[in-house]
């Protein structure tokens, strides 16, 4: 599989405000390994409407024989996606700044696609995109306005915390962390532009109340629980280690591992049980959101394990990458 040229999608979209599933040209500009199987590409994206995290994108693959492949892969980071419509507008008529996304891939052994974006793409490859998809696995719960281009934050139901105000639960199987990791730097990004805003940093204020550096105001508690095979698979570790540091307890991080433990570990290696799930979760009453990503079967057995244990469906958002 190699890349297109990016000759396809070459003219500028007339309009952006209207359709999400425009492909666009993009180019690689950033990749770092992550894990012995995985790695994160930064993509540069001319014309990309701002993303929200939790949010996917389309990429699409041209090879030379004209044979093309589609996948859908997770933004692991929308910090750099949040310019302003007016870039956006300039940036898809080459002038301005032009949006960037991060996608945190996982190699499959037998897989088409996958093993072209971790092992084989480099930097300044072009690639297709299109997007961003989804507007019900995104935090904060926002509704998308086609028109201006801007994502309210959603109320939330009778007796819940205020909009953007509820505890968050994230759950990630494998490369499933992709999404969550979106949402914890979001929240990282809404506590410090809070945080300028109450020391009179204007601009800070504005990106806040626009959502383009996550909530306005000072973000809920998230947990985040990962089940990765090994030690070696922690995705974004030193990273999520330092958030949760700097949040003062904010932030809380979890790990188990399914095939390996690390040296010292309390818990033997092994899926995780109904009963550790439930203990390493917020509990129901506090009424959390709870975002769970991952396969199939790792969604459908931690999500049922959840209504399970007294957690409201509606407050249950899965997102499912295929694979068992
Ligand atoms: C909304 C959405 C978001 C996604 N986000 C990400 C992401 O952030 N990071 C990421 O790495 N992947 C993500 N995926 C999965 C991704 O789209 C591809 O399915 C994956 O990269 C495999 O593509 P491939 O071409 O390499 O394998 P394929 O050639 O399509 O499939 C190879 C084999 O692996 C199986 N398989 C497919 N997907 C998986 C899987 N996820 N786990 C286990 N087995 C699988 C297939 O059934 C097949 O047997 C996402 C999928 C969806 C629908």
């Amino acid at each position: 599989m190699s890349s297109p040229d990016g000759g396809a999608s070459a003219s500028p979209p007339a309009s952006l405000a209207g359709d999400p599933f425009r492909w666009l040209p993009a180019t690689i500009v950033g990749a770092a390994p992550q894990t012995p199987t995985g790695r994160s590409i930064v993509l540069e994206v001319p014309g990309l409407r701002p993303a929200r995290a939790g949010q996917h994108v389309d990429v699409r693959l041209t090879a030379d024989d004209g044979y093309q492949a589609v996948r859908s892969y997770s933004l692991s980071d929308v910090s750099l996606s949040g310019v302003s419509l007016s870039d956006v507008r300039a940036s898809a008529g080459g002038a301005g700044r032009a949006p960037q996304v991060e996608l945190t891939v996982e190699e499959l052994p037998d897989g088409e696609v996958s093993p072209y974006l971790v092992s084989a793409a480099e930097v300044g490859d072009p690639v297709e995109v299109r997007g961003p998809i989804g507007g019900w696995f995104v935090w904060p719960p926002t509704e998308f306005d086609p028109e201006s281009a801007v994502h309210a934050v959603l109320p939330e139901p009778d007796g819940a915390p205020a909009p953007g105000r509820s505890p968050v639960q994230l759950i990630g199987g494998g490369s499933g962390i992709a999404p969550l990791v979106a949402m914890v730097r979001a929240r990282a990004a809404g506590a410090a532009a809070a945080d300028d805003a109450v020391l009179g940093d204007a601009a800070a204020d504005s990106a806040a109340a626009a959502g383009a550096a996550g909530p306005a105001g000072a973000p809920p508690p998230m947990r985040l629980l990962c089940s990765v095979r090994t030690p070696a698979d922690r995705w974004f570790e030193t990273e999520l280690t330092a958030l949760a540091e700097e949040s003062a307890g904010e932030v809380q991080v979890d790990w188990v591992f399914t095939r390996e433990a690390p040296a010292g570990a309390t818990r033997a290696s092994g899926r995780i049980t109904r009963d550790e799930l439930v203990d390493l979760v917020l509990p129901a009453s506090e009424h959390p959101l709870v975002y769970v990503c991952g396969t199939n079967s790792f969604v459908e057995t931690v999500a049922g394990w959840l209504v399970d244990a007294g957690h409201d469906p509606t407050r249950v958002r899965t997102e499912r990458f295929g694979g068992v």
